[in-house]
């Protein structure tokens, strides 16, 4: 058996609006994210760290914001795409790892959640996905509650 790692990273402004959706999951707050889709960054760096893993490219290559059909559309949907994606190539996914880079809201309350969702979009067990959160001690970009970030890695395997 043959393993692979990869990273993503991404990064939202915050802008008007009552709710933020990260991990797929909705949570309530003074604030949205501002993307072309749901602006899903947690969704958007695991993504990114599966297609790395996998040598095929970022998610702008495989679902561009200038394509009209995923303007709006729940993120959920470019982490099954992806997941199809890969094992259509060989690939299983191992486990994901990842941080939320976010100074408001408390974020542990949905942990379970966006694990639930992220697991069943990948077809694997919500214990082979791990979600943390840090602040930025208020400093930054995310500090000031200007953006909400995230970062993941994944681990891939082949025969
Ligand atoms: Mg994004």
């Amino acid at each position: 058996m043959k393993f692979r790692v990869g990273l993503g990273f991404d990064l939202h402004r915050l802008g008007p609006g009552d709710q933020l959706i990260i991990g797929g999951v909705a949570i309530p707050h003074d604030k949205s994210l501002i993307g072309h889709s749901d602006g899903d960054v947690l969704i958007h760096a695991v993504t990114d760290a599966l297609l790395g893993a996998c040598g095929l490219g970022n998610i702008g290559q495989i679902f561009p914001d200038t394509d009209p059909q995923f303007k709006g559309i729940s993120s959920v949907h470019f982490l099954r795409r992806t997941a199809e994606l890969l094992r259509s190539r060989g690939y299983e996914i191992g486990n994901i790892d990842s941080n939320i880079l976010a100074e408001r809201p408390k974020l542990f309350p949905y942990f379970p959640q966006m694990q639930i969702r992220i697991a069943e979009a990948l077809g694997i067990p919500a214990g082979d996905i791990s979600v943390k959160a840090k602040t930025m001690e208020r400093t930054g970009v995310i500090g000031t509650g200007e953006a909400i970030a995230a970062e993941a890695i994944a681990l891939v395997y082949f025969e």
